[in-house]
């Protein structure tokens, strides 16, 4: 069973309910975890705090020096992260190496924020007055880790939080601790001092929401599904702590009469089956013009069809993975069914297969779903394309805007007046133009409505970390 790191140490749960982490692909057993108690958070909570007086004095540069330590020790050991990561979620080997380079690069751009934190002198209309807004670290922050890009979100978080002066306890998913666990380990060598970096295994319902409701802890920082984001907000709010949430999308991708299909065509069909077709950010509904909507159609289904899938870890390459769970398989199944049940045509494939203990799902397009269905409005997460036909730009940025989600979006056209007035128009986080839907580490990734509250990377997102102090100074 994985052991929690807690105050540099990584220590055994004792008596904790073992949990197991399967291998998605093959079904079998690769370790357990423990559902670590109560108690267990608030030893970590309280390591953690006792860590932050001393970690919170010394200076962003200091601090960034083991940012660096850590992004190279993950370097060192790419292979056998990314190996885990495959093992864990069913992520193509490409995919999982990209992860963990995405990873230590990320750490190594925080790092050099050092010296670019910066605060601010406001005029005063009194004399001899100055008056200054500085920065300080949140505290100790909590963060919560969902499944399916679970070492990069380590960093995401870790990150901006350890540079700014923040320690932190994190929970990782209870399907993909094995990653957490590496990355604790190679961090163990690094010299952090005890208590900065934390890790507690367990249930959502024990750790998530034992960290979330915890008086001890200054911020929550989550990633994950909407129905947890809205409970932790609830579990936060009992001591008004600060939330940052990072929930599901449902991404529009309008492709217009004088789109190239050659560049829409492979971006569609990647953001769709991109890491098993498990991603927030990738295009889940076509709004496509009447005009190009045969063609379009066709050569989408014909490139669908063309995904192999299978073991990432067997003998032969495949483009596409198992789903995380039989769960996933057979809630996305059941949501193919409903949508032909009410009308929706099933161009290819609709099944789910099992195959080697693994559960997958047949690369799909469905046409004739209704805006109002489950099929346009709700999270699929999975490799299934519902295209929906419009006649005129208007009505395809409406029926986007038409959505709880608001993370990210996209437009394929060669028109200038139409990327001007989609990016006026739509409200999402991102807009994507003629690319498939893959942010920057020095953007700023935040959604709207109900795809969350605030936001990570790039500046914005670091000073998501910190809080203000103003100081007014009379000479
Ligand atoms: P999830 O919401 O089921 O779980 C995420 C984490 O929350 C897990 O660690 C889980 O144990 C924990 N949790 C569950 N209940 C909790 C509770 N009551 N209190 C505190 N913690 C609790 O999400 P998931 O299935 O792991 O991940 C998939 C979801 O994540 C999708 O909706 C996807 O869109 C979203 N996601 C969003 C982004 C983004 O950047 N916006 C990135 C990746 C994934």
């Amino acid at each position: 069973m994985l052991a929690n790191y807690i105050d540099g140490r990584f220590v055994e749960a004792q008596g904790a309910t073992p949990i197991p982490v399967l291998n998605p692909a093959r079904g079998t057993v690769i370790t357990h975890i423990p559902d670590s108690p109560r108690a267990v958070v608030d030893e970590a909570i309280d390591a953690a705090r006792r860590a932050q007086p001393g970690w919170g004095k010394l200076t962003n540069s200091e601090r960034a020096v083991y940012l660096r330590r850590i992004a190279a020790r993950l370097r060192d050991n790419e292979d056998a992260l990314s190996h885990t990561l495959t093992e864990e979620i069913g992520k193509l080997r490409d995919l999982a190496r990209g992860e963990v380079a995405t990873t230590a690069n990320f750490l190594d751009y925080m790092a050099e924020w050092a010296l670019r934190i910066e605060g601010e002198i406001l005029p005063s209309e009194r004399r001899g007055e100055t008056i200054l807004m500085q920065r300080k670290p949140m505290g100790v922050v909590g963060g919560i880790l969902p499944w399916n890009f679970p070492f990069f979100l380590i960093a995401r978080k870790a990150g901006p939080a350890l540079l700014t002066g923040n320690t932190i306890v994190i929970k990782p998913s209870e399907e993909t601790p094995g990653n957490a666990d590496f990355f604790a380990r190679l961090l163990d060598e690094c010299d952090l001092p005890p208590g900065v970096f934390n890790i507690v295994h367990g249930t959502g319902k024990t750790v998530g929401e034992g960290i979330s409701s915890h008086k001890g802890i200054d911020m929550v920082s989550f990633t994950g599904s909407v129905p947890t984001g809205i409970e932790i907000m609830k579990q936060a709010a009992a001591n008004v702590t600060k939330v940052n949430l990072e929930l599901g999308g449902k991404a529009p991708a309008i492709v217009m009469n004088d789109a190239d299909l050659d560049i829409a065509i492979p971006a569609i069909r990647i953001s769709r089956i991109l890491n098993n077709g498990q991603v927030c950010n990738c295009a889940e509904r076509v709004y496509v013009q009447r005009g190009i909507a045969d063609e379009f159609t066709d050569r989408l289904v014909k490139a669908m069809r063309d995904v192999t899938y299978g073991d990432p870890l067997g003998n032969a390459p495949v483009d596409m993975g198992p789903m995380i769970h039989e769960k996933a398989a057979l809630r996305i199944a059941g949501m193919i069914e409903t949508s032909v049940g009410e009308g929706a045509t099933l161009l290819t494939g609709g099944k789910h297969v099992e195959q080697g203990g693994g559960h997958y799902i047949e690369p799909t397009v469905l046409t004739g779903c209704a805006q109002d269905s489950d099929m346009i409005q709700k999270e699929i997460f999975g490799p299934v394309m519902p295209i929906h036909v419009v006649d005129e730009l208007d009505e395809a940025i409406a029926k986007a805007n038409d959505s709880e989600f608001g993370l990210t979006s996209s437009i394929y056209t060669r028109s200038l007046s139409n990327i001007l007035k989609t990016t006026a128009e739509l409200n999402f986080g991102e807009t994507y133009v003629n690319r498939e839907n893959m942010e920057a580490m020095q953007g700023y990734h935040a959604g709207m409505r109900k795809s969350g509250i605030g936001g990570a990377d790039g500046k914005h997102g670091l000073l998501e970390y910190t809080q203000t102090q103003m100081v007014y100074l009379q000479n």
